[in-house]
């Protein structure tokens, strides 16, 4: 069930609340990419289990590492409020567990806290997050998140930048380094030759899919 399609008296049990962010992901990605799968994992988990509900993405992430290429998001501290917000006026209205699906890795960092903390001051009410995992060498828009895109909408990714990408990065991205100081196209992949692999992206799809059902089965069963 989707939030927004539903009336109030059917709006209680689990919900799964995808975010991921608006930043670039290469010349050849969308700026929705971590939003977008997200999403989709979000979608189809709903679709295996029609009691539980979907709520609109929060797509405005944190993106500070990409400062200095284009991106659209907030600091922080209004992420960290927003989400608590949706948590809170969501525990108000029946809702009792919450999977969040996240699909942008400079989230994670405010979303431990915002777990901890909603976690450790309710007893009756409990949220979950789960990062979405991408292909291993795949630091930012590389071979993993093109191909996964490309399996949900191959007119999404642009083949044709995709060769002259440099996807090399310099030690200290994401710590020491944004990703404009680390690299030349803002990709960031160590597997080598940027490419698209929809077998590759079928099965991490398919992956992040299993992984979020886990945790939304076990939510359940807690109910
Ligand atoms: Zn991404």
């Amino acid at each position: 069930m989707r939030l927004s399609h539903i009336p109030r008296q059917r709006v209680k049990g689990l919900a799964l609340l995808p975010v991921g962010s608006m930043e670039q992901h290469g010349p050849h990605l969308p700026m929705g990419t971590d939003c977008i799968l997200a999403q989709r994992v979000g979608e189809e988990v709903e679709a295996s289990l029609p009691e539980i509900i979907l709520f609109p993405p929060i797509c405005y992430g944190v993106s500070l590492e990409h400062d200095g290429f284009p991106y659209v998001g907030v600091t922080g501290e209004t992420f960290m409020r927003m989400v608590r917000e949706v948590l809170e006026t969501s525990l108000s209205s029946g809702i009792r567990r919450t999977v969040v699906v996240n699909g942008h890795g400079g989230n994670e960092p405010y979303l431990r806290v915002v777990q901890r903390e909603f976690n450790f001051s309710h007893s009756d009410a409990k949220v979950r997050v789960v990062n979405l995992s991408t292909y291993g060498g795949d630091l930012h828009a590389g071979v993993g998140e093109s191909s996964e895109i490309y399996v949900i909408d191959e007119g999404l990714v642009d083949l044709s930048s995709m060769s002259s990408i440099d996807s090399r990065y310099r030690e200290g991205i994401f710590d020491t380094l944004n990703v404009r100081e680390a690299t030349r196209d803002g990709v960031a992949d160590s597997t080598g030759t940027l490419r698209v692999d929809p077998e590759l992206g079928g099965k991490l799809l398919e992956q992040n899919v299993l992984r979020v059902k886990s945790v939304v089965l076990q939510f359940l069963r807690e109910l």
